[in-house]
């Protein structure tokens, strides 16, 4: 599962992001996108930009319609997203966004985040998220990043 977010925009990773795709599917992967309705800075930033990169349409689902699902789910790569994915909004009741409902991918089997560092998003609010058991960090420039995974993927 690939959860894309305002970093995924600010790197333009999202071509390599439909390149890494089209190899892991290209080998029988399930491969799907899961969409916040708030990811990125407007509504439909993070579809605009997967159409963009020609993602197909029918492996990129709504968080309604998947969200029940990441038990099921062995990866969950993050690209360039924080507050979309911030436990704490679900269960830490003093916390700014508290009551958003968001994409809950730590219920995965792993998680991989590609950030640039440890820092806050947009909410300014510290991601429980990034020091989870299950989470490896993946720091850096988010294209820069997909570029690495692409060139060992392909090797
Ligand atoms: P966030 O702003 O919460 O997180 C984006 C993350 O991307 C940052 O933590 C940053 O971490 C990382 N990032 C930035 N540049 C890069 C890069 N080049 N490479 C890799 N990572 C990068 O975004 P989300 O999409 O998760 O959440 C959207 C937020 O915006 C929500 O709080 C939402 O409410 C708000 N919002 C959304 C609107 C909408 O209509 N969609 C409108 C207004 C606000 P680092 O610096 O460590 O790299």
């Amino acid at each position: 599962m690939i959860i894309p977010g305002y970093g995924m925009a600010v790197a333009q990773a999202q071509h390599t992001v439909n390149e890494i795709t089209k190899v892991l599917r290209a080998q029988g992967k399930n491969v799907r996108f899961g969409i916040h309705p708030v990811a990125g800075r407007m509504p439909g930033h993070m579809n605009v930009l997967l159409a963009e990169a020609k993602v197909p349409y029918d492996i990129v689902f709504e968080m309604d319609e998947i969200n029940e699902d990441f038990a099921n789910v062995d990866v969950s790569i993050v690209i360039g997203a924080n507050d979309i994915v911030n436990p704490s909004a679900l269960d830490d009741p003093n916390s700014p966004i508290a009551g958003m409902p968001v994409l809950e991918c730590w219920k995965s089997r792993s998680t991989i985040v590609l950030k640039r560092s440890m820092a806050t998003g947009y909410a300014g609010v510290g991601n429980p998220l990034f020091v989870h058991h299950n989470t490896r960090m993946l720091f850096g420039d988010a294209n820069e990043s997909m570029q690495a995974v692409l060139k060992a993927i392909n090797r």
